[in-house]
């Protein structure tokens, strides 16, 4: 089997060949398809006065295809679709509003630092002394013990030495 070509807008696949990649991406349907997944991203307010401010292109209304596709500089929205916009231009306009006036914006960097910073100091840092954990007991290898002057690296650790290791909390 040869390679597939998958389009991602389309949610199609074809026969990998230069000519039908060509053909597909140049289709109304792709065309089509790869506008609205833009346009999702889009503040529909702008879009509308974009689109409001273009002529309707003939071609379009009269057949529904048009050579140009996306790069048309007529506007390919129909009444239907100006109707839904202006809808959802409307419809965001009001959560935006409620938004506000519940004060419920999106948390900010900010709210979390100042509600971390309110959090007892215990509940961030526990020291090894008083989390339970079982501490271990080094000695000296037997191997090392007549040799003198070793270096710190060879020598157990003093006593009580991760005693008092903070332990920072994760995440
Ligand atoms: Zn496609
Ligand atoms: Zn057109």
């Amino acid at each position: 089997m040869g390679k597939r070509y998958y389009c991602d807008y389309c949610d199609k696949s074809f026969a990998d060949t230069a000519n039908s990649r060509k053909n597909h991406l140049k289709g109304v349907h792709h065309q089509r398809m790869r506008k609205l997944h833009y346009d999702s991203f889009r503040d529909p307010s702008v879009i509308l006065a974009e689109e409001r401010g273009k002529k309707p292109c003939k071609m379009f209304q009269s057949t529904g295809y048009c050579d140009f596709g996306n790069s048309c500089r007529f506007s390919h929205m129909l009444e239907q679709n100006f109707k839904d916009l202006e809808a959802q231009v409307h419809k965001g306009k009001e959560t935006g509003k409620q938004k506000k006036a519940a004060g419920d914006n999106d948390p900010t960097l900010e709210q979390w630092l100042e509600e971390r910073a309110k959090k007892p100091k215990t509940e961030v840092k526990k020291k090894v002394r008083d989390s339970g954990i079982e501490l271990p007991q080094y000695t000296l290898a037997p191997c090392l013990m007549n040799i003198p002057n070793l270096p710190p690296s060879l020598r157990p650790p003093p006593k009580d030495a991760y005693k008092y290791l903070t332990l920072e909390e994760w995440g």
